[in-house]
């Protein structure tokens, strides 16, 4: 037997308490016994959006909300900022271009942020813009972009809208969405949310609904405005995925019995507890400068090939990374440390990291890289 252990950046391991929600009989989505957990799904999904706006929620992975992000708040030609420094960037450009509308792409070299100082030159440059389209934790290269700066320019611009790819970051690290004004924040369930597969979010301003009444972009099933009125009456336009939203109602109340800051606080250390191991380990960060709190990606060392780290850690000693995607396959590995993630979880990946390497040839003195964790670990 190999005991199993899921370390990557979604799907994430799901709460036993959880789990037994799911498992639960079904309800009839139109029936009171819904509405109530509907109710208590609508408040906890403020609660840690930050925000007094309805979250809307479809059945989808969380591809489905950033598609709708695009088709419902723009027109045909019109032109949008997307930040791409990594394969979740390069998705709002995909998108935008299959719905019509001119992406103004910021390509920003992957492992790095974006430089505040392009959004505005293209802000500039690009007076007529709708939107920018930004990941908070742009999830292929574990790089934290600066949400905040940015929508400090957008909300100068009364045309402008910033929409916020959060998927692994609400719930990792701090996005504020009212706050920070950000005019739509979309999320996902598989991620820090600690459920299967099969939700996603989204939050919208005021300012982002305005733009929607011109939007003429096809449209049926994310249609946010159709979900806007159905979610304040607790329900759903078309039929929701009952167990999945189960199985979220109890998630936010763990989620709100262990509280934002310390949520945010775990993510940190966790995150900080895991760089510092693979670095004592001789390896280095690939996204040094802004890193995400809820992935950590490290460079495959010289000589080695990176598919065999991800394959033996996986086949050998039973944990489950992520490998780099696209033009970053074989070059990095990902190591995973957001919702339903501890101490150990960081110490397991570390320890079969060190095994794996010294498995391949790499020199390893055993317990160094999972010593650096323990001690951020044990830190005040
Ligand atoms: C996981 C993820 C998505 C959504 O991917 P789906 O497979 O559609 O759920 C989007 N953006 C980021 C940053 C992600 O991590």
């Amino acid at each position: 037997m190999i005991k199993q252990y899921l370390l990557a950046p979604g799907p994430t391991p799901i709460p036993p308490r959880v789990l037994l929600k799911m498992a639960e009989p079904i309800v009839h989505h139109r029936a009171p016994a819904f509405e109530k957990i509907m109710e208590e799904v609508r408040e906890g999904l403020k609660y840690v959006f930050q925000t007094e706006r309805e979250v809307l929620v479809f059945a989808s992975s969380g591809t489905g909300a950033m598609e709708g992000a695009v088709s419902n708040f723009l027109k045909r030609g019109d032109k949008a900022i997307c930040v791409r420094g990594g394969k979740f960037g390069e998705r709002w450009a995909e998108i935008c271009e299959q719905f019509g509308v001119i992406p103004v792409n910021i390509d920003v070299p992957y492992g790095k942020a974006v430089d505040p100082a392009d959004v505005k030159k293209a802000l500039d440059e690009n007076p007529d813009v709708k939107a920018v389209y930004v990941q908070a934790s742009e999830t292929s290269t574990g790089v934290a972009h600066p949400v905040k700066e940015i929508a400090d320019m957008v909300k100068e611009r009364e045309n402008t809208i910033i929409v916020v790819d959060a998927i692994t970051a609400l719930g990792v690290f701090d996005v504020p969405t009212d706050a920070w004004n950000l005019d739509i924040v979309v999320a996902g369930s598989q991620k820090a949310f600690m459920l299967p597969p099969g939700l996603a979010f989204a939050a919208v301003s005021e300012k982002a609904w305005k733009l929607a009444e011109e939007s003429d972009l096809p449209k049926y099933y994310f249609d946010y405005r159709k979900e806007a009125k159905s979610i304040v009456k607790n329900q759903t336009a078309y039929t929701p995925a009952v167990s999945l939203l189960m199985g979220l109602c109890e998630v936010l109340r763990m989620m709100k019995e262990e509280g934002l800051e310390n949520i945010f606080a775990r993510h940190a250390r966790l995150a900080k507890a895991t760089r510092e191991g693979v670095k004592a380990l001789g390896l280095e960060l690939f996204a040094p400068d802004s890193p995400s709190n809820a992935v950590t990606a490290v460079k495959v060392p010289e000589g080695i090939e990176g598919g065999k780290i991800t394959k033996i850690i996986r086949d050998e000693y039973g944990v489950t990374i992520a490998g780099g995607q696209g033009s970053m396959k074989g070059k990095i590995f990902r190591i995973a440390h957001l919702g339903y993630a501890d101490k150990f979880d960081v110490i397991t990946a570390i320890s079969a990291l060190e095994m794996t390497l010294n498995r391949l040839g790499y020199p390893v003195e055993f317990g160094k890289g999972v010593g650096a964790a323990m001690k951020v670990l044990e830190e005040e």
